[in-house]
């Protein structure tokens, strides 16, 4: 299959000097493959996620002298395919309704056994309060979970290859650190289509992607989507890791950190080769 990867913000907030990172180095382990480079708009979140935003990438990616193929995936037009994979999962008995709120988990978590991991890539590892409900017994506002449990046994010999030189090699996922170190990971959040897992595993897939590059603050993800894919019968791609633009303090750069902002850096008066140079490439 022709390499393919792809830069897939959320149009949630300005593009900062780490997005600018990210899309250039996506694009240029493309331009190296001989391959695709595509832009995909993250917009599962619809509460949090504004065209103007949506806007501003499409300028901001193509004044540092990207260019992709339109018309570009909106996670916001997908939801038949979530719904699609979530069917899959639900028929093989693999989901369920949970009702908790932050609150109770806390509550629920709060007496922890000695040497059991407390937080997955998710944050507190799910302590499992309404795993014996059916989808059947699914409230309005209800979020669905997957059974790792049950799940977690079906994955044989699972494993990924990182190319990126922070991770470099190849890593086995493994039933027993799915159940440990991840949990019933969310499926669907309230009021959303999808979670940020399935919808990226599911559009990974629908667009042959065979490299996801992205930041080593999604590590921890990847073990979930390699569970995930394996589950719904998709390829596991190729990972890209790359390293975090920190600010100088040391700490990783946010979207409501405006200052890094790409269009501020423009107003400016920087030039892409500027931005290029600040994030080291
Ligand atoms: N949409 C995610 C973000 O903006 C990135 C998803 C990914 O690369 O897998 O952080």
């Amino acid at each position: 299959m022709q390499f393919c990867t792809r830069f897939a913000p959320s149009p949630t907030g300005p593009l900062h000097l780490g997005h600018a990172y990210s899309a250039l180095i996506a694009a240029a382990d493309a331009a190296q493959a001989g391959g695709r480079f595509l832009l995909r708009i993250e917009d599962i979140d619809q509460s949090r996620s504004r065209p103007e935003w949506e806007a501003q990438i499409f300028e901001d990616l193509a004044w540092l002298g990207l260019d992709w193929p339109t018309p570009v995936m909106r996670q916001s037009e997908r939801t038949a395919a979530y719904q699609a994979a979530l069917a899959r999962l639900t028929d093989m008995g693999l989901t369920y309704p949970c009702r908790c709120r932050r609150a109770d988990i806390e509550a629920a978590a709060s007496a922890p056994q000695e040497g059991v991991p407390q937080f997955g890539p998710d944050g507190r590892i799910y302590p499992g309060t309404c795993r014996a409900r059916t989808p059947a017994d699914a409230g309005p506002d209800d979020v669905l979970r997957l059974n790792m449990e049950k799940a977690a046994p079906l994955l044989k010999d699972l494993q990924f290859t990182e190319v990126g030189a922070l991770y470099s090699g190849t890593h086995a996922v493994t039933a027993e650190a799915l159940i440990r170190d991840v949990g019933d990971i969310i499926l669907v959040r309230r009021g959303m289509a999808s979670s940020y897992h399935l919808s990226v595993v599911v559009d990974d897939a629908a667009q042959n992607i065979t490299q996801v590059t992205r930041g080593a603050d999604l590590w921890e993800a990847t073990q979930v989507h390699v569970a995930l894919q394996a589950l719904l019968g998709l390829a596991v791609p190729q990972y890209h890791h790359h390293d975090l633009i920190r600010d100088a303090a040391g700490k990783r750069l946010a979207k409501r950190d405006d200052a890094r902002a790409i269009a501020t850096y423009r107003a400016a008066g920087a030039s892409p080769a500027d931005i290029r140079k600040m994030v080291g490439l």
